[in-house]
Formats: structure tokens, sequence, C-alpha cells
């Protein structure tokens, strides 16, 4: 899979995705990260990508020309390549929340553009041109979008296989199954006088499995009561009771 992003800082995008996991990913060519210069585009004299807003108001607004060139380029090698024409997220207030459903839509495909606004954001008719996806990290404004664009890779790219050592991972962790994970303790057995709980000792798998169950269950209706009774609603459970009034 193949991350293009159109930035006005690059460095902060490959900066934060050459550590740890997504260092090993990239390194293995599990993911491939494009991260493309806009400013490279621009047809400006002095390399200017940004003016004022008409109407007036603070701040300064990325014009259309460079966008929608920087976008061109990266669709027109797409193609060369033999592969289809790739979605376009533009990371924007605007957009649906990001969340675990979306991640594993966007692992499908074989490439996703990400286009970072700066500044002000971005003159609306290149959006309205080029954009397919507006996609938030949430109700909250940041200075750009390649902050929530790592968030989104970082994401995304555990779903691929192989990027985790371990497959598994992935599908276990919080959210997958509706619900959130369930603690977990590592060595030693003891720490600060707090044991471990007993089961996870017991290397019976089976109970062992259950209490992670009954973990999850517990944790999100403590933290995520909303998660709860969507799971519950989605899960009824069998009781006597309910078993008898049948
Ligand atoms: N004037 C805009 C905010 C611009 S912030 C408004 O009020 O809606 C500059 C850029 O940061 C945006 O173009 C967008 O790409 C990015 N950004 C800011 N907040 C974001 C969020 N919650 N999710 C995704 N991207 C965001």
């Amino acid at each position: 899979m193949i991350f293009h992003v159109m930035t006005l800082f690059p460095e902060m995008i490959e900066g934060t995705m050459n550590c740890s996991i997504m260092g090993r990913a990239l390194e293995k060519n599990l993911i491939s990260l494009d991260a493309v210069q806009i400013r490279d585009y621009t047809l400006d004299r002095h390399n200017k990508v940004d003016d004022y807003p008409y109407g007036g108001g603070a701040g300064m607004l990325m014009q259309a020309q460079p966008v929608y060139d920087c976008h061109k380029a990266i669709q027109e090698k797409i193609s060369i390549d033999g592969r289809k024409k790739a979605r376009v997220v533009y990371m924007s207030p605007w957009g649906r929340t990001f969340d675990q459903k979306l991640a594993e839509e966007f692992a499908k495909e074989d490439d996703l553009i990400f286009l970072c606004g700066h500044y002000e954001g971005i003159d609306q008719r290149v959006l309205d041109e080029i954009v397919t996806d507006y996609v938030s990290l949430g109700d909250f404004v940041l200075s750009g979008g390649e902050l929530p664009a790592c968030v989104m890779i970082d994401c995304i790219s555990r779903l691929i296989p192989g990027v985790l050592s371990n497959d598994d991972s992935a599908v276990t962790e919080s959210f997958s199954f509706g619900l959130l994970e369930y603690p977990q303790y590592s060595r030693p057995e003891e720490w600060n006088g707090i044991k471990v709980p007993p089961v996870l000792l017991s290397g019976h798998h089976e109970n062992v499995e259950k209490w992670r169950h009954e973990m999850s269950l517990e944790i999100t209706k403590k933290y995520r009561p909303d998660m709860y009774e969507k799971y519950m609603e989605e899960h009824p459970v069998v009781t006597k009771k309910t078993r008898r009034k049948k």
C-alpha cells in the first residue's frame, strides 16, 4: 500500500513515520510513503503557495493551483504504474470523524492520497475539484493536516498483514470487536505488592479467554458506556431468566 501525502511540510511526515513499527514496515516495503512537497508545483516566481482570503478575515489560505498540479502529478504517477485512480482524503474539521471502521475501509486500497491543509486551510475550488473524502480527527482545530495524516497512516498500516509482528494483535485490540481491550500484565508476577490476576498464570486457555472477555465488558461499561450499550444490543445475553420467558 502506498500513502501519498500532499503537504507543505514533508519533513513532519517523514520524521514521524520513520520510527518504530512504521519505520520497520517502511524498511520491509510492507507500506510505502510518498511525502510530496506542494510548493514544488507552484507557478509563482517567488515560490508562493498562499494568499489572503477574499472577503477578509485572519490568516492565509493555500492557493488552488499548486495543490491541483501536485494532485495531478501524483494521480498520473499512479496510473503510469497501472493502478486505479486513488481516493483523495482531505484532513478537515468538516469531515467524518476517523475511526477503526474507516481505517479498515481505507486499508483495502492500493493507494491513498492525503491532502494536508495548513494556515487557514485551502481554496474551496480545488477541494471541490479533487477531494473524495473529508475526514476529521475530532472536534478540535489543529494548525495543519500533517499530524492527523500521520495518525491515520499509523492506524491503517497496523491492519496491513506483516506490519505487526503478530497478525492477531490487530484483531484482538480495542474497537475491533466493538469492545475495549482487557487489561494486560507482564513480569514480574508481583510488583509493589500487587499480584497478577491468578487466572493468567493458570495456563488454562479457555479460562483466560473467558476472563479477558469479562474484563473487556467491564472496562467498556466503565469507560465507554455508549459502546457498551451498543454492544449489548447487538449481543443480547441469554440468561436463565430470559430463556424461561421464551
Ligand atoms: N479554518 C479552518 C481550520 C484550518 S486549520 C476551520 O476553521 O475549519 C488548518 C488545517 O489543519 C486544515 O486545513 C486541516 O487540513 C487541518 N486540521 C485542523 N483541524 C483538523 C482536524 N480536527 N482534523 C483533521 N484535520 C485538521
